[in-house]
């Protein structure tokens, strides 16, 4: 039997969940058990509004970007790098930009500088999935790793998907160097891969999750300490504004609109009910917050 003291504990410990993060320049940091998290930014990307907002329905969506005093012309995605260490890893979730993608990003090498981090420090890379702004960054102008003692991981099925010759055939006009450019660094970096299935525990306390329709093999992962758990979502969900509000609809971002909808559906609410943290790759804030339940709908609310 709990006495009334040990529930008022309880209840206090419980409410003391991930501890308040704390803001530096080019990052956010929270803590979580044994592990540190931080939030690096890789700066921002610039998107006609079309590349995410194409297709869904003009007037319902421009209310909604209304809301967020966000224009639906052009928008500018923060790019949010995830950096953990729990004393013994320290484990990057995707590379960034690197210097050839767009000029406003690829800063990821700042942000390791402003936290007094060496790239060589890095034990383990993983990826969410091989689309530019999340890939790009493996490798140095001599064509090697940047995180040179780095174990990289990818999911398998995204790994088959950008090394399929057929890619850049199928993948449309508009992604043709998003496949060029995937099987080329991930060629480059073959032998060295290691392959991540849905459901693996890839590290202690790391779970990967196939999270399909952004791209064909884009994962999550799960990070728990205890009873306390992160999700790095990536771009499942992958904007604070109609990715909340309508996870339902189609985005022009995503290679299979339908089946990235089904995801973005089914891992917000797992991400409510559990009352999860989690960290987006394009979300504002460092990208941590929780996923509030609103009218039906959700909110992302920052954790900063
Ligand atoms: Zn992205």
């Amino acid at each position: 039997m709990l006495t009334r003291r040990q529930l008022l504990t309880t209840a206090v410990a419980s409410l003391a969940l991930p501890i308040a993060p704390r803001r530096l320049w080019a990052s956010t940091t929270l803590t979580m058990g044994p592990m540190q998290i931080d939030s690096l930014s890789d700066g921002n990307l610039i998107l006609p509004g079309d590349f995410i907002l194409g297709g869904m329905p003009q007037d319902e969506m421009a209310a909604i970007m209304a809301k967020y005093h966000l224009p639906t012309d052009q928008l500018t995605p923060p790019c949010n790098v995830t950096l953990l260490r729990d004393g013994k890893n320290t484990v990057l979730f995707d590379v960034g930009a690197g210097p050839d993608f767009q000029p406003t990003a690829g800063k990821l090498a700042e942000a390791f500088s402003a936290l007094g981090l060496a790239p060589e420090a890095v034990t383990h890379v993983v990826f969410t999935h091989a689309h530019p702004d999340h890939l790009w960054g493996l490798l140095d102008d001599f064509d090697e790793p940047v995180f040179a003692n780095a174990q990289h991981m990818i999911g398998q099925a995204e790994f088959d998907y950008w090394m399929d010759p057929a890619t850049v055939d199928t993948i449309g006009a508009a992604r043709t160097t998003f496949a060029v450019g995937a099987a080329r660094r991930l060629q480059t970096m073959a032998d060295q891969l290691q392959m991540v299935t849905d459901g693996q525990e890839i590290l202690p306390g790391v779970a990967a999750r196939l999270t399909p329709g952004h791209t064909p093999g884009h994962m999550a992962f799960e990070l728990r300490a205890g009873t306390e758990a992160v999700m790095v979502v990536g771009d499942a969900l992958g904007n604070h504004h109609v990715a909340f509000e309508r996870p339902d609809w189609a985005s022009g971002s995503d290679q299979d609109g339908v089946m990235a909808a089904g995801t973005r559906v089914s891992l917000l609410d797992q991400i409510a009910t559990d009352q999860m943290l989690l960290i987006g790759y394009h979300l504002p804030g460092g990208g941590i917050g929780r996923a509030e339940r609103a009218d039906g709908t959700y909110r992302f609310v920052e954790e900063v």
